[in-house]
Order: structure tokens, then sequence, then C-alpha cells
């Protein structure tokens, strides 16, 4: 007999909010992890919400916009659950230009955003020196998205983890080996424990998916994608929204603190934090606001992108029965929980789902092979 039990492999974001959306249904919830919930990439994040900077106009950019659309009432709701403020903070975002050569670009960029539709206005450099104070002297330009927002993801993957623990999920401490396939189907996990039967498996372990077996992706489905943090302490506060130059970006919270992000490193599964790595963050940083100059580093970091070779997410059912994917979220992740977490636990309760997932499954990735 199949069991009822759902497994989801990994408790960062992606596990978390399936595992919620799964629990708020009537499942039986199991989520494995085998270190601490949400303290990997989901917890390395700068949290931007941010689909105007990130996604050109098609299916990708609408499922970033489906996710940024919920994200309000997403945020509410793990407040309310867990009883845990997550720093929800909207205001919009800028994508400023410090230098002739990239002021173009950006106008270019803002036509095809426009005319797909997407909400952004072009400012000169005094008006986005107006909305952000701290900005550069030499900030010739922006575009504002005014409909995005950050969050801060340490305290969201606490409150998330709590969300779905109330909610009824089951977690679970410990490694998975791999997924237990019969007949093409997936029956269950090879835990550290011992195997666990389950009616259907998720596969949610970020960069580390490509090392849970029988996870039935091609070669090189999922690779990590290293970003260096640091983090500077402002006060009075310096900077009230997400800004972004074509280095990088800086993401303020409401206390002062200033995240300064990101590099994007093939290094494997290195978690290093490199005098390189460190320069560049600060550098981008202090060009884009000088008063950051001044500002103490209080923190520094790094982690891993779950990165796929077209950059998109992984998402919905594979060629095995029973067996789903919320993998392989990007630079995007954070973005991408609320709609990961309603589409994907759709899909495993074998409803229709809110977007079409066909661009993002796996089969997209696959070199084509004889019917199993
Ligand atoms: C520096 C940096 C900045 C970023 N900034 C942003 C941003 O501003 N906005 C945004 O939207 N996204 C951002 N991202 C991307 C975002 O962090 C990720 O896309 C997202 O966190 C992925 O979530 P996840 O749950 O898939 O992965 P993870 O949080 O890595 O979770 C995977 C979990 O699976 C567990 N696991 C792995 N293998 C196993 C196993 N075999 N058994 C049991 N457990 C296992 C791991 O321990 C881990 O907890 C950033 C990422 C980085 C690194």
């Amino acid at each position: 007999m199949r069991s009822d039990v759902v497994v989801v492999v990994g408790a960062g974001l992606q596990g978390c909010g399936v595992a919620l959306r799964l629990a708020q249904a009537g499942r039986d919830v199991v989520v494995l992890e085998r270190s601490i919930p949400g303290a990997e990439a989901s917890s390395a994040a700068g949290g931007i919400l941010s689909p105007g900077v990130e996604a050109e106009p098609g299916p990708f950019y609408h499922l970033c916009e489906q996710s940024l659309a919920r994200w309000r009432s997403f945020a509410e709701e793990v407040e309310r659950l867990s009883g845990t403020w997550i720093g929800f903070r909207a205001g919009g975002t800028l994508e400023v230009s410090l230098d002739d050569r990239f002021t173009p670009v950006l106008a270019g960029r803002a036509t095809q955003l426009a005319r797909a539709g997407l909400d952004v206005e072009v400012l000169d450099g005094e008006a986005a020196r107006r909305l952000e104070p701290g900005l550069s002297p030499e900030t010739r330009g922006a575009l504002y998205f005014p409909t995005e927002a950050s969050v801060d993801p340490r305290l969201l993957g606490r409150a998330l983890h709590a969300a779905a623990a109330r909610a009824g999920a089951r977690f679970v401490q410990g490694q998975v080996r791999g997924i237990a396939l019969e007949g093409g189907r997936a029956t269950g996990v090879d835990h550290e424990s011992g195997r666990i039967d389950a009616g259907a498996v998720v596969l949610a372990a970020g960069a580390w998916s490509m090392q849970v077996e029988g996870n039935g992706l091609p070669a090189g489905a999922v690779r990590p994608v290293r970003g260096q943090i640091a983090v500077l302490d402002t006060r009075p506060p310096l900077l009230s929204r997400v800004i972004f130059s074509d280095k990088g970006y800086v993401v303020p919270r409401p206390d002062g603190r200033v995240l300064c992000g990101s590099t994007m490193e093939e290094a494997g599964f290195e978690k290093a934090v490199t005098a390189g790595g460190l320069l560049r963050v600060l550098e981008l940083a202090v060009e884009v606001a000088p008063g950051l100059a001044a500002a103490p580093v209080v923190e520094t970091w790094s982690n891993f992108r779950p990165a796929t070779p077209d950059g998109l997410p992984i998402l919905g059912p594979g060629r095995d029965g029973g067996l789903f994917y919320a993998t392989g979220h990007y630079r995007n992740g954070v973005l991408l929980t609320p709609i990961t977490a309603d589409a994907v636990s759709a899909a495993v309760l074998g409803r229709s789902t809110p977007v079409d997932l066909a661009p993002f499954g796996p089969a997209r990735l696959a070199p084509r092979g004889p019917p199993r």
C-alpha cells in the first residue's frame, strides 16, 4: 500500500514553504534537513524582491511577478502564524547609473520593460537623489521599480520553519542519501536513520540537490554559484531601499545595517569569504553611496546559489511518478518562495497550478532519451 506521507528533502525557504502549504492542505508532511532549517543559501540572501532588475519579459518574469504579487499577504500570513516579524519592506528598488556608459543601457531596458507593461519609472540623477539622499552625486539617472520590496531572509527562514511546524509539518534532522524509486515511482527516501516511505517526495535540497541519489535530473542540472556579502552598520540609517548598479547591490535594513553584495563565483562548495570578494562588494557599495565608506563592517559570509544551466528554477513533477522539484532558484529564491510554495504544493496535491510550470519542468534540461 502506498504511504500518504509527503517527504520534503531540505528545509530552506523552498522546503519550508512547500511544507507549509501541504500541511495546511491536511497532508502528512515530513521535512528532512541535515543541518539547521534555513541555515544555508536561504539565510545568506540579500532578500531583494525584484523581478524588474532580474528578469526580462517572458515566462520567468511572469513567475517572478506572480510571486511578488503574493509577497505582502505571504509576509502577513507567515508573521501571523509564527508570531515573528520578517522585515518585509516595501518602497521600491532603484537601479542606478553612475556613468555615461551605463545610462543608455538603462534607458533601453526601461523602454523594453515599459513596452511589456512593467511598472518602471525613469528618473534623472536629481530625482533619484531626492528619493535616496545617500546616493552618490555621480548618479546620472535611475530606473525606479515602485512595487518592488525586500525582506530579511534570516528572520523569514526562522518564521517559515515555525509556521510550517505549527501547521503540522514534522521536521526531522539528518541527511537524505537518496530517493527510493520502484517501478518508475518515488516510494520514499533513504535517510541516515533508515528508510522512510512516502507517497510523494519533493526535492528542495538547493545547491546540494545533485548529491541526493535518484534525483532524476541530468548531470549538471544544479550547481553551486558562490556569493559573498559584507554587512555595514550605518547610524542613523543612510539608505531606505534596495539600490542596484551594474556591479551589484546594497540592501538596507530598517535598523541601519546595509548588506553589500554580491559575487557570482564558480568555486564549488568552498564556503569562504575572500579578500577579492570583499573588495568587489565594498567598492561597489561605496561607489553607490559614498557615505558608506565610514561605516564599520560588522559581518561577512558566503553561501551557494542553486544555479541551473539556463538560470531558471526547476519546479513541479519530473519523469518519475511521485517525485517533485522545488530547486534551482539561483538568484531569486527569496522572491520566488511564495509562488514556489503555492505551485509545487498544488502539483503534489494533483490540483491545477497557479502558473504554468511547463517552462520550469526538469524535462527542458534532459537530453532526450527513450520513455520509461
Ligand atoms: C549571497 C546570496 C545572495 C542572494 N540574494 C538573494 C536575493 O536578494 N533575493 C533572492 O530572491 N534570492 C537571493 N539569493 C538566492 C536565494 O538565497 C536562493 O535561491 C534560495 O535561498 C534557495 O532556497 P533553497 O531552499 O532551495 O536552498 P537552501 O536554503 O540552500 O536550502 C536547501 C537545504 O537543503 C538541505 N539539504 C541539502 N542536501 C540535503 C540532504 N541530502 N539531506 C537533508 N538536507 C539536505 C541544506 O542543508 C539546506 O538547508 C541569494 C543567494 C546568495 C548565496
